[in-house]
């Protein structure tokens, strides 16, 4: 017999970067500054690891949104929607976003990751769910948490996918599952393409779009909105931790799924509901979304400057222009030594290794946010310059 605690080591590739001092990961941020800006290990650091794209997460307006309805409402409810913890506020929520988002009803929930799990139920014993193998982790898990039939079709690669759907056995649902703009590289999927896919072949198509909702579209709500394809999406996840600052998900979607999802996903029925503070500070968040697209042309400015310098430097950038830029190192180690060196120069990076990226694809993820003015990006890009340097990466001194 063994011990079942034995299992519990560290994986090898982490001892290693331990005992090569270059561990990147749960460091605490001391303070919050503004402008973009953190204290971390008592120093300054340029904050390009963050999501909050909009830069709302600091904006007074959501934080006194939020402080209010923590003062009135308290501090958490308590208890799962379905029982004792559903708020005025979640109401009020739910029917903005379902306006916002072009769906009949939806759903708000504790965070985005169990928005998705909440997915499971619609993924039925003779359904067929189709996959792009990009797919955030909380994705997976809701797949693996409903019974039916995976299958990944290649990142983006629409042929694939057509295939797989050309070949699948008669009988039961089709469902495709795709994010809107891709958490780690920053791409969009081709919604065209799976919509006339999911058209032909009868099958409903659900898009994550934590990353895209707030950002793009004329009206910011998200990647179907961006390629004028918002009737295709029938189911679409959002998370609050993005572009709305705070914590929090939803799913939005037919209200006959809705109301089946609000019965069925064990994710939402069995954990306690979103703190007024949080639904407070989104509700805010989404009224800014709605009347302030300055905020997003602002953060598409500076990803352009970013990508510009990133080439300009000689890195190999996806053209795509969105605020998530992935600089691809390749090794593990290495990876992690760019991100040591690039936080001793005062930038908070995110180094992404295996599992989030395909193996041998270790990548350091810079984002840029609406708080980030051109000076933070030049800032950025001579540190990025000085380490690729120092290390033997392709780069050239900035306008070299
Ligand atoms: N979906 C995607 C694509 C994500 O990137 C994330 C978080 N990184 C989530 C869902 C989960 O959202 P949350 O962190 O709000 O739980």
């Amino acid at each position: 017999m063994t011990d079942a605690f034995d299992k519990c080591r560290l994986p090898q590739e982490i001892e290693a970067l331990r005992a090569s001092g270059v561990y990147p990961y749960y460091l605490p941020v001391e303070e919050r500054l503004q402008y973009g800006e953190v204290v971390m290990d008592g120093r300054r650091v340029l904050m390009a690891g963050s999501n909050d794209y909009l830069a709302l997460s600091n904006d007074p307006r959501v934080k006194a949104a939020g402080a209010d309805a923590l003062r009135r409402l308290g501090a958490g409810n308590s208890g799962s929607r379905v029982l004792n913890g559903t708020l005025t506020l979640h109401h009020t929520l739910e029917g903005e976003l379902a306006d916002f988002l072009g769906h009949e009803a939806a759903m708000v929930v504790s965070t985005g990751y169990q928005a998705n799990l909440a997915l499971a139920p619609l993924f039925g014993p003779r359904d067929l769910l189709l996959a792009d193998r990009h797919i955030h982790a909380s994705l997976i898990e809701a797949a693996r948490l409903g019974q039916a039939k995976l299958r990944r079709y290649r990142h983006n690669d629409t042929a694939h996918l057509g295939r797989l759907l050309e070949t699948a056995e008669p009988g039961g649902g089709r469902l495709i599952l795709t994010e809107g703009m891709f958490s780690v590289t920053g791409d969009l999927c081709d919604l065209p393409g799976i919509a006339d896919l999911a058209d032909r072949h009868g099958a409903r198509v659900i898009v994550d779009s934590a990353h895209d909702v707030g950002l793009l579209g004329p009206r910011g709500s998200g990647a179907a909105e961006h390629h004028g394809r918002q009737s295709a999406v029938d189911v679409q996840t959002v998370t609050f931790s993005k572009c709305f600052g705070t914590l929090g998900g939803a799913v939005a979607a037919p209200r006959q799924v809705i109301d089946y999802l609000r019965h069925s996903a064990r994710a939402a029925l069995f954990s306690a509901s979103l703190p007024a503070a949080c639904a407070a500070a989104a509700l805010t968040a989404l009224h800014i979304i709605r009347t302030e697209p300055e905020r997003r042309r602002r953060v598409l400015a500076s990803a352009g400057r970013l990508r510009t310098g990133l080439s300009a430097l000689g890195f190999d950038v996806p053209a795509h222009g969105m605020p998530t830029v992935p600089l691809q190192i390749g090794d593990g180690l290495l990876c992690c030594r760019f991100w040591t060196e690039l936080f001793q120069e005062g930038i908070l990076a995110n180094a992404m290794l295996p599992p989030s990226v395909p193996e041998g694809r270790a990548l350091i993820r810079l984002s840029v946010t609406a708080a980030h003015t051109d000076a933070h990006v030049d800032r950025l890009l001579e540190a990025v310059a000085a380490v690729a340097g120092r290390l033997g990466l392709p780069a050239r001194t900035p306008g070299g």
